[in-house]
């Protein structure tokens, strides 16, 4: 069976940037199984693996229009330090956040005196990313996971535990598409702060993410 739309597809991959760096890999989770033609992953990795058997080996190049957007900085915001209460705010730091574009995930840029620099790109707009990817499996997709639109097999909701596992696999190719609304399972947006699959996500958000309180995670 080749990889077509309404398949599921599991895959094996090591993801790296132009420099050749490491950004994320399947390794010990074992193959990401995702919904072919459901923007479970996004969609420059999804055409390259289309057409593709059990067995077969690719590199594909996904160039940032393709990944997960070029770099905006429309997508930056100041907001004063007194937001944060009591937390204390520190560069890298990463969170969820209602915003006018949907929920976000926004990181924090920068801190200057009283104002923080938030950040709403994914970590990896604007990055041309190289993928080395195993075809593990291929088998026709069951209505549920069609009307659903992911993959239910190996519990989690991604299947084969992928998602929700650590930051690194929001980065890849599991976690990934757009905005969480599409993005079925962990789409990146949920699934960068790890949570898209776990128990921690509050009820509302994981709803937007597709992964919500049913017994495959799926809140649809
Ligand atoms: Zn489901």
């Amino acid at each position: 069976m080749r990889v077509a739309k309404e398949t599921v597809v599991g895959i094996e991959y090591t993801l790296k940037d132009d420099q050749g760096n490491i950004i994320d890999a399947s390794g010990d989770r074992g193959p990401m199984e995702y919904l072919h033609g459901a923007q479970n992953i996004i969609p420059g990795l999804e055409q390259g693996i289309e057409g593709l058997e059990v067995g077969d080996t690719k590199n594909v190049l996904v160039p940032p229009n393709l990944g997960y957007g070029e770099y905006s900085d429309k997508l930056l915001q100041r907001v004063p330090i007194e937001h944060f209460g009591a937390n204390t705010p520190q560069v890298g730091m990463r969170f969820h956040a209602e915003t006018n574009l949907g929920m976000r995930v926004l990181t924090i840029k920068q801190i200057e005196g009283t104002e923080v620099v938030l950040d709403g790109n994914h970590a990896l707009a604007g990055k041309t990313l190289h993928f080395d990817i195993k075809v593990a499996s291929v088998r026709a997709a069951e209505l549920t996971e069609l009307s659903h639109g992911h993959p239910h097999q190996s519990g989690g909701c991604c299947g084969g535990g992928g998602c929700g596992s650590g930051e690194a696999s929001s980065e890849g190719g599991c976690c990934s598409t757009g905005e969480s609304s599409e993005g079925g399972c962990c789409s990146s947006e949920e699934g960068a702060s790890a949570s898209c699959c776990s128990s921690e996500q509050p009820a509302a958000e994981a709803k937007s993410g597709g992964c919500g309180n049913g017994g495959c995670g799926c809140g649809n």
